[in-house]
């Protein structure tokens, strides 16, 4: 909308006014939300309640606004550190509990009435700006129902509008606004709530390039911004890609000339690869930043008797085994080495727990194709045959979502062709132990 206003009129106009919706569906209700103050009438009649970066006109009980004041400051606080602008202005939101609290026209804005009345938000921004396109200024108004993450949801966009003048293109826009409302300070485990994780693990995988190409409209659903969000959750958090993240965002926010094909192009297969797989694992306490992909490191085929070692350890995902197979072929290898998956479990070797959690499993990565064989078990010591070409990576077996800091521990991996030079000693020999 904005844009088209821009091109229609800036060579006739030196000053114009935009305006930009940004929409939320409604969302699954949520345990946690409100009503733990018994005592208190869920509802009160609607008046003004301040924090030092809000203004709510909300029908909350006291309580409650207060909390959902001091959540909006947290949030507000982790994001402006993250784009790295201060909120400049008052943000106004209008947060309802119940519509029969308000009187007739006491929401000034049709689409915001429209909005809560199918039980989601919207942030109305209005800006002046110059012919060329310069934002003078901005004023952003959320309205939301007063649910767990809607009005979260609704001030990452209207703290977008009024200090950037944009929220940048949708997939952006309702990602990070999505991420807004997860957020918690310096921490990159995956906290969506259950509901979001059951939904995509059900659906169709939606493509990246559905996601950043589309022309859905805002306010299309939550099941729309789960795919949103959890691109921007690999992006922001994947050490691949987490570099070039937020200056992409700040420039598209600042209206730049910058798109993710610019940004990411050369790398779209990879990130398309590790989205996926992201789609495919991920669970409440998944590390993004700990299971990324390595794309680095070369791979190549051992020759005649010649070795090809790696250091493989716990708190990680696939590594890189260096080792490149041919089908058909038949190796032995070797795992040096004690890990653990958590402290309660304690140390084992690459053979694992009796539950298989600890065992060193592999994988195989088909370098044309950019896909994954079916993963299988190879434990401390053994001969294996390869089932295709590609490049072996290896990880410790845990529930992806469990890989974190309690992981520890390191193992030295080996591994030759079978037939050739002399036989990998077996670590679970005491001899070659205690060697
Ligand atoms: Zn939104």
């Amino acid at each position: 909308m904005l844009r088209r206003l821009l091109s229609a009129f800036a060579l006739t106009l030196l000053v114009l006014a935009g305006s930009q919706d940004c929409d939320a569906q409604s969302r699954q209700t949520d345990a946690k939300e409100s009503g733990k103050n018994t005592n208190e009438p869920a509802s009160v009649p609607p008046r003004d309640v301040r924090s030092r970066n809000f203004l709510l006109h909300t029908d909350l009980n006291d309580s409650d606004a207060k909390d959902l004041l001091d959540r909006l400051e947290t949030m507000l606080r982790l994001i402006s550190r993250y784009w790295g602008q201060p909120n400049r202005k008052t943000i106004e939101c209008y947060v309802v509990k119940d519509l029969k609290n308000w009187p007739e026209g006491a929401l000034p804005e049709p689409n915001g009435l429209a909005s809560i009345e199918r039980g989601a938000g919207v942030t109305k921004t209005v800006t002046t700006q110059t012919a060329a396109g310069q934002i003078l200024a901005a004023t952003s108004v959320v309205f939301a129902v007063a649910d767990r993450g809607t009005p979260q949801h609704e001030a990452v966009h209207a703290y977008c509008g009024q200090n950037f003048g944009r929220t940048g293109p949708l997939w952006y826009a309702e990602g990070m606004a999505e991420m807004g409302n997860y957020w918690v300070e310096d921490d990159p485990h995956v906290n969506c709530p259950q509901y979001i994780v059951d939904y995509i693990h059900q659906s169709e995988p939606k493509s990246l390039n559905d996601i950043v190409n589309s022309d859905e409209q805002t306010g299309d659903s939550w099941q729309n911004y789960a795919w949103r969000w959890a691109l921007c959750h690999l992006l922001a958090n994947n050490p691949n890609y987490r570099d070039r993240f937020r200056p992409l965002g700040l420039a598209m926010l600042t209206g730049q000339r910058a798109s993710f094909e610019q940004v990411y192009g050369s790398m779209a297969k990879e990130i398309s690869f590790e989205y996926l797989f992201f789609l495919e694992h991920f669970g409440v306490g998944y590390r993004a930043d700990l299971v990324a992909w390595d794309w680095k490191t070369k791979f190549r085929a051992p020759r005649g008797a010649t070795l090809v070692s790696a250091k493989i350890a716990s708190r990680a995902g696939w590594q890189a085994t260096r080792c490149l197979v041919k089908k058909d072929s038949e190796y032995e290898f070797s795992a040096v080495g004690q890990w653990q998956t958590d402290a309660e479990s304690g140390l084992c070797t690459a053979d694992g727990r009796d539950s298989g959690k600890g065992r060193l499993i592999g994988v195989l990565f088909d370098t044309d194709a950019y896909e994954l064989s079916e993963p299988f078990e190879l434990g401390a010591y053994g001969k294996w045959t390869a089932p295709r070409d590609g490049q072996l990576f290896v990880r410790c077996q845990e529930d992806w979502h469990l890989i974190d800091d309690d992981n520890s521990g390191t193992l030295d991996f080996r591994i030759k062709f079978a037939d050739r030079g002399k036989s990998l000693p077996d670590p679970r020999d005491e001899t070659t132990k205690s060697r």
